[in-house]
């Protein structure tokens, strides 16, 4: 197959990207509005925000503000849209936001997710994209990649398991006086904290980012955190997508990737065993190669780039079906 579907991805990529980050630009209405800055024109992520969060919760159906995506907050000036999955539950588990009015969302998201698994990580995440890009010029550059043995997959896997329930854990805890008022306002949106988005996205709308926040012990340490994730954000020269390893917005939407009505389905009959899809898979996954048993080979970790059905050089070994629909094969 010619690399059509690689120059659709990228086609796509970039007109998420462009939306997503400027969207607020070409339908002003989604401006933020209310969104604080600290003097300097930093957003920042604890304290200044508590209680002036982009709604007051309990007062409005949160659908109505959020459309739901995964997108960022830290998109300055307005993307299209507001917030990742992780941050939505981690404001709303703060607020105590009633289940009802956070039920539109969460209902959104689950029929994006059983629908189309996560392809939001093949073909719209900018930070994807962004790893993509590193990919790209390392390739430009006559670079190899770096290995990532099963061993250190594992860690990978178990440390953003870890990384999304620990910060969805702490985010319930602090709804209540458990820790005390300062504790718990420098806990707030932790994940937020430290994710790479905290310094990658703000220069994109011209926003200096919140390069320190040394409020007091806790929030001069998660911003520590910060510069370490901003770092290894990096990696993503030597190893493909190497954040998307460890980001708990991955894993949250993983859970749906199995049971997802996008599937990735194999004819193991006309497979000839090249290990092409094990070799070219940006974020090595081996259930295409390994999965002898015809249909559903989509894995958890997927994200359905379609780089193996691409490059698999067997006609109709590797097929992406929606809802048993044939969209395209190898
Ligand atoms: S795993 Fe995270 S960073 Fe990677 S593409 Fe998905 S949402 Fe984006
Ligand atoms: S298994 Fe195929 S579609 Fe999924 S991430 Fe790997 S190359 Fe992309
Ligand atoms: S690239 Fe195609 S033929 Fe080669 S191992 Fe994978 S599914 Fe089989």
């Amino acid at each position: 197959m010619s690399n059509r579907i690689t120059i659709t991805r990228r086609i796509v990529q970039t007109v998420c990207f462009v939306l997503l980050l400027y969207g607020a630009f070409i339908w002003p209405a989604h401006l933020e509005t209310g969104l604080p800055r600290i003097p300097g024109g930093a957003p920042r992520t604890t304290l200044y925000e508590k209680g002036r969060i982009l709604w007051v919760s309990g007062k409005e159906s949160v659908v109505d503000l959020y459309i739901p995506a995964l997108a960022c907050r830290f998109v300055a000036r307005g993307g299209l849209l507001k917030s990742c999955i992780v941050h939505f539950f981690s404001e709303n588990f703060t607020w105590r936001t009633s289940f009802r009015l956070m039920l539109p969302h969460i209902l959104a998201l689950t029929i994006m997710c059983v629908l189309l698994g996560r392809l939001w990580c093949g073909w719209v995440c900018p930070m994807g994209a962004m790893m993509d890009a590193m990919t790209w010029l390392r390739r430009l550059t006559g670079r190899g990649r770096l290995q990532v043995g099963e061993d250190q997959q594992r860690f990978l896997f178990n440390t953003r398991h870890l990384l999304l329930w620990g910060s969805l854990a702490v985010s319930v805890l602090i709804a209540f006086p458990v820790f005390g008022q300062g504790v718990n306002d420098s806990l707030f949106l932790i994940y937020c904290q430290f994710c790479p988005a905290r310094l990658l996205y703000p220069p994109f709308g011209g926003v200096n980012p919140c390069w320190s926040d040394t409020t007091n012990t806790i929030s001069s340490f998660l911003t520590g955190v910060g510069w370490a994730m901003f770092a290894l954000f990096f990696l993503g020269f030597a190893i493909p997508r190497f954040w998307c390893r460890i980001c708990a917005i991955g894993a949250l939407v993983g859970y749906f990737n199995r049971g997802a009505l996008l599937t990735i389905e194999k004819e193991p009959g006309k497979c000839s065993s090249c290990g092409t899809c094990r070799r070219n898979c940006p974020v090595d996954v081996t259930r295409v190669y390994s999965d002898r048993r015809a249909g559903v080979v989509t894995d958890p970790e997927c994200q359905l780039c379609l780089t193996c059905l691409e490059d698999c050089p067997e006609p109709g070994a590797l097929e992406l079906r929606l809802l048993g629909r044939r969209i395209v094969r190898s």
